[in-house]
């Protein structure tokens, strides 16, 4: 196998003729999950069939390889595999072998999950493309569970004092993951509009949700309201509220300032920096390649560290994933 990668409006391998989350259509491309940064209406695409279900008809490929995880693929004379990837529903990893070397491309991916799940498996693999949202020594999480735990009283808290709390939460997969993760602390959920039909996909994709209702105006008694983190609209007209921003960009005091939320919470679905770090140590990778947000950051401190790496975007440009 040829070790080249490049950046062409997104990752290629350029002699396997293997495009991975390109931001343009392309013959035969890898979507590694749902988000709308990733998904294009490529001529046929590898995915995962919680993947495809998520993604709503509008943007959906025109054909599609579907492939469960650890499902060996062929493509051309080599192999594909997908991994768990710890993001949302159906994220995956892709691992490439061919001829005695691998390729490992991340996606958007995080490591330690919530709930006492196990952390995210990943492959070894000479090659590593990994995503760097957080790529910046100062994005440092708390572990999920005690964030979890933070959230929950919070949310009590406010519910006690008759002020309706209110998450702020990337409408697909931050949401669903957030309900999920707070079901056994026993709350019901009120869904801003644009959280609506991505709870409903996921519970398509096969991940049923605990109770909820689509916030109509009025203040939900009792209920945890959930809404994107822009546009606050209609979480205004609730009377008493409080917000809080449940992100990753809560370590960045500028970025949480611009959402004027009351309280922060740093439950990501990426990695922090040291997960990162420790992304590129398990994989084994002798030449790293950083793709998205902090890049060059990230791609200098592995150097220091004496690992061959670069940043394969050739402008940056900072995706403010929530
Ligand atoms: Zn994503």
């Amino acid at each position: 196998m040829t070790r080249e990668v490049v950046w062409d409006h997104g990752v290629s391998l350029p002699t396997h003729r293997l495009w991975l989350d390109p931001l343009v259509v392309r013959s035969f491309a890898f979507i590694s999950h749902a988000h709308t940064d990733h998904a294009r209406r490529h001529k046929e695409a590898l995915l995962t069939p919680q993947t495809l279900a998520l993604i709503p008809e509008s943007r959906r490929p025109r054909g599609w390889r579907m492939l469960g995880y650890r499902e060996p693929m062929r493509r051309g004379d080599g192999n594909v595999t997908l991994y768990p990837a710890g993001h949302m529903l159906g994220s995956a990893q892709l691992l490439f072998e061919h001829d005695g070397t691998s390729l490992l491309y991340t996606g958007d991916i995080k490591l330690r999950q919530a709930g006492g799940a196990l952390p995210t498996f990943v492959p070894k693999a000479d090659v590593l493309i990994v995503e760097t949202t957080y790529g910046r020594p100062h994005f440092r999480f708390g572990d999920p569970d005690s964030t979890v735990e933070a959230i929950a009283m919070w949310c009590r808290r406010a519910l006690d004092s008759r002020v309706t709390p209110v998450l702020l939460c990337h409408a697909l997969g931050k949401t669903e993951e957030m309900m999920l993760a707070l079901a056994p602390y026993g709350f019901t959920f009120a869904l801003e509009k644009r959280c609506v039909p991505c709870a409903r996909e996921y519970a398509t994709a096969g991940r049923p949700l605990p109770e909820w209702v689509e916030l109509d105006g009025e203040a939900p008694r009792g209920c945890v309201v959930i809404a994107p983190p822009a546009g606050k609209d209609e979480v205004r007209r609730l009377g008493r509220y409080r917000t809080a921003l449940v992100s990753g960009w809560a370590k960045d005091a500028e970025f949480s300032r611009m959402f004027g939320a009351d309280a922060t919470f740093d439950l990501s679905d990426h990695c922090d920096f040291d997960e990162l770090m420790e992304v590129v140590e398990r994989s084994g990778a002798d030449q790293v390649y950083t793709v998205h947000g902090y890049t060059a950051d990230f791609a200098r401190h592995l150097r220091k560290k004496g690992i061959k790496a670069s940043a394969l975007e050739a402008t940056e440009q900072l995706a403010l994933a929530l």
